[in-house]
Parts: structure tokens; C-alpha cells; sequence
């Protein structure tokens, strides 16, 4: 940070104080001893998602949220559990490390997520989200959850009983 009147990059930190979502620090210029502030916070994290047709929307965790609980509904999941799924896929989204995200990635890490919180509430968020064209597309999906490594809900007997 240069100097506001001699140009000196060199300075030293008279004074430091954090607020809520900033740092404020008072310097002291090292050549002229000229007194400048400086501010430092965190940069929002704007990430937007890019819709099939090429479109871009911000990205809203109470939209992410409405579909997920929406394949929730009258599930017996425990109090938070919801919200943890959410904001576990927000952790993964912020991994990827990017400005925008495909639509179709983000419903992957939904899908992926749910898979392992509630089977049903998988089926459901495909089925919504994949647009099962037909009931072959629902029972290959029903196929490779029975195929999957929770032993608890081993058969996709259940699942399909469930649709029904
Ligand atoms: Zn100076």
C-alpha cells in the first residue's frame, strides 16, 4: 500500500481495530510519516448458476433449500439434518472454487448429497430434477441405489412400494 502523499510503499501499522466484517488499520508512512487508513474485509462471495439455456441467476441458498425440503417433506429426518445437507453442498460448491456453477452440477451434488441423508427424498428430488422421461429411466435409478453401499437400505423393493 503506497503512501497517499510521498508514494513510499513502506508503512507501519499505528493502530489495528476489527469491526464485525471489517479491519481498519491506521498507518504510518515509514518515509514522510505521513497517517493514511486502510480497510481490508472479506469480498462477497458471489456465485451464480447457469441455467440450461444459458441464462445466469445468482445463486440462493432458500431456493436450493425450497427443492430439498420440498423432497424432504414428512420424511423422519432428525431436526437439522436439512440444513447440514445444505450446508455441506455449500462447502463442496465453495471447493469447486468458482464464480459460477452449472445447474446441472449443482442438482449432481443435491442428488449425491440426499442419496446418503434419505433414499425417498432422493427418488423424489430426481424425480423432479431428472425429469424421468419413463419408467424405465425411475427403475434404473431405483436400480443403482439397491446397488449401493448402505446396507440399510439394501432392495429397492421398499422404494418402489414407496412411489406406489
Ligand atoms: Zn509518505
Amino acid at each position: 500500500m503506497k503512501c497517499p502523499f510521498c508514494g513510499t510503499p513502506e508503512s507501519r501499522v499505528v493502530d489495528s481495530r476489527g469491526l464485525e466484517e471489517e479491519v481498519r488499520r491506521r498507518r504510518a508512512c515509514s518515509n514522510c510519516g505521513g497517517r493514511f487508513s486502510t480497510s481490508e474485509r472479506v469480498q462477497n462471495h458471489v456465485l451464480f448458476v447457469v441455467k440450461k439455456d444459458g441464462r445466469r441467476e445468482p445463486y440462493e441458498r432458500q431456493k436450493l433449500a425450497t427443492g430439498i425440503y420440498k423432497a424432504c417433506e414428512k420424511r423422519p429426518l432428525p431436526t437439522g439434518s436439512v440444513e447440514k445437507l445444505i450446508t455441506g453442498i455449500e462447502e463442496q460448491i465453495h471447493e469447486l472454487g468458482r464464480a459460477e456453477i452449472l445447474s446441472t452440477t449443482l442438482g449432481d451434488l443435491v442428488m449425491r448429497n440426499l442419496e446418503s441423508l434419505d433414499h425417498i427424498a432422493y427418488i423424489r428430488f430426481a424425480s423432479v430434477y431428472r425429469d424421468f422421461a419413463d419408467i424405465g429411466a425411475l427403475k434404473e435409478a431405483l436400480d443403482g441405489l439397491s446397488a449401493g453401499q448402505n446396507p440399510q437400505c439394501s432392495g429397492s423393493d421398499r422404494y418402489k412400494r414407496a412411489l406406489n
